[in-house]
């Protein structure tokens, strides 16, 4: 009787079987992973056209779908982990981290609650307490993980409405609070203020220098004639290392004016803030102290695979006023060492994400981390040089950390072609930006294969695609 013997999983001998090619397939992709395109060739749709519209009746032999995943579905992805991927933030993932994701979906625990899985909850606050001390950050953060900057930043911007506004978990908000942060900040800010029902045009997109970073005194000015307009100021977010350009805001005078006018202060660090891990950058963080919240992403510079934001808070308490429900399913014993991270965040469910990052920073260690960085840094000062000795080019920003933005003295028309050129090339996947109203290309590095003969091979091809 089908009673006693259930279609069931995998059999253990099937398992090991593939489980061991496809940790040779892994093992033989990062090698070399510069040896296939970084960026497909193919229209969209192609893979879609390519694969049936239904799924199958009748399982199918792990042979067939490995094969289709290597001749089918590689093609189609653009390789994050190629060292000629420069586009947006080059962001990789590593050994450790992935060996660890196969463990976390083996044990598939859900974070929810301290007793849904003690190893989870405790092992989050440990590993963001080591990676708080590795970026100075002081101790009375409270860290817990996301899955990316955005969620990160909408749970700050909600504790700081929770903050001004804390009739507003029962009433919901009142019009006319107004959330200030640059305009060379991170579209997930304005995001998280328009998933909150803030409104967009609460939102103040304050002035930059021209080094593309806030300049204070136009945040306090504008604070100023929202007040005398009756409105009601409620949060800055200031941005250590914008996506446009890596500019970093004047933290200190941000804190000082939402200080004097009892504002939350947020700063999104999501790529910039691991420079914390580098005695010598440390002083790109000088102010996050003073912040109510902070985040950075270890999948973005920290070589853990994605998903993995660390958002900080010296208030999780008011997270927790505005957040926690807790229905009698998943009500437990009050203990004081037993965190529910359900509590203070929108998800319920959440993955053992920490074990990836315990991996990689114990098998690579703060040492070796900062010097891949640091590498980085000076693989962006070596490209930056050399764009900025040719006459044809220029470069569009200054270089503070690993992403150089530059263009041709020409046309937008000849530096759209460029960029059109060299992504066709498949010899190097690039990203572009507007800056003050013109067309440049981002060269970004950090990703853990990344060395020196790529930045000169991809300098070469540059200047050969002119
Ligand atoms: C990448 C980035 C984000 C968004 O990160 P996600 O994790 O993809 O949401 C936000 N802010 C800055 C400064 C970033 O560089």
């Amino acid at each position: 009787m089908s009673l006693n013997l259930p279609p069931g999983d995998m059999p253990a001998e099937e398992f090991r079987r593939f489980g061991h090619e496809v940790v040779d397939w892994i093992a033989d992709y990062l090698t070399d992973p510069g040896q296939m395109r970084v960026f497909p060739p193919f229209s969209p749709g192609h893979l879609v056209d390519a694969l049936p519209a239904s799924g199958p009746g009748e399982g199918e032999p792990m042979e067939r779908i490995l094969a289709d995943f290597r001749d089918l579905i590689v093609p189609h992805c653009t390789l994050w982990n190629h060292p000629r991927f420069f586009s947006y933030f080059s962001v990789s993932s590593s050994g450790p981290g992935i060996l660890a994701e196969a463990l976390i979906a083996t044990l598939n625990m859900n974070g929810m609650l301290w007793r849904s899985s003690p190893a989870a909850t405790e092992l989050e606050q440990v590993t963001l307490g080591w990676l708080r001390e590795w970026l100075g950050l002081p101790e009375r953060f409270f860290g817990m993980i996301h899955d990316t900057a955005s969620t990160s930043t909408f749970h700050a911007i909600l504790a700081a409405r929770a903050m001004a506004e804390p009739e507003s978990r029962e009433r919901g908000s009142a019009p006319g609070l107004v959330l200030y942060t640059s305009e060379q900040a991170h579209s997930s800010v304005e995001k998280g203020a328009l998933a909150l029902g803030i409104g967009r045009q609460n939102v103040r997109r304050i002035p930059c220098d021209a080094a593309f970073q806030m300049r204070p005194e136009a945040l306090g000015e504008a604070i100023g004639s929202d007040r005398a307009a009756a409105l009601r100021p409620f949060c800055v977010v200031a941005t250590v290392g914008t996506t446009a350009t890596t500019a970093i805001d004047p933290v200190p005078a941000i804190a000082d004016i939402c200080e004097r006018e009892g504002l939350w202060l947020h700063v999104d660090a999501a790529y910039g803030g691991h420079l914390g891990l580098l005695p010598e950058r440390r002083h790109v963080l000088a102010g996050c102290d003073r912040a109510q919240s902070f985040v950075v992403n270890p999948h973005k510079w920290l070589f853990t695979p994605i998903d993995l934001s660390a958002f900080y808070t010296t208030r999780p308490d008011v997270l927790r006023g505005a957040l926690s429900l807790v229905p009698e399913y998943l009500r437990s014993a009050d203990d004081p060492r037993a965190i529910n991270f359900m509590d203070y965040g929108v998800p319920l469910g959440r993955r053992f994400r920490s074990l990836k990052l315990w991996f990689v920073m114990r098998y690579f260690g703060r040492n070796h981390i900062a010097a891949i960085i640091r590498h980085h840094l000076e693989l962006a000062r070596y490209f930056a040089d050399q764009v900025a000795a040719d006459d044809r080019f220029e470069l569009c920003a200054p270089v503070p950390m690993s992403l150089v933005c530059f263009r041709l003295r020409d046309s937008d028309e000849a530096n759209r072609r460029l960029f059109d050129r060299l992504n066709a090339s498949g010899e190097g996947f690039f990203s572009h930006n507007v800056l003050e109203g013109r067309f440049v290309l981002r060269f970004a590095l950090g990703n853990i294969h990344q060395r020196r003969p790529d930045v000169d091979a991809v300098w070469k091809l540059i200047r050969t695609l002119i």
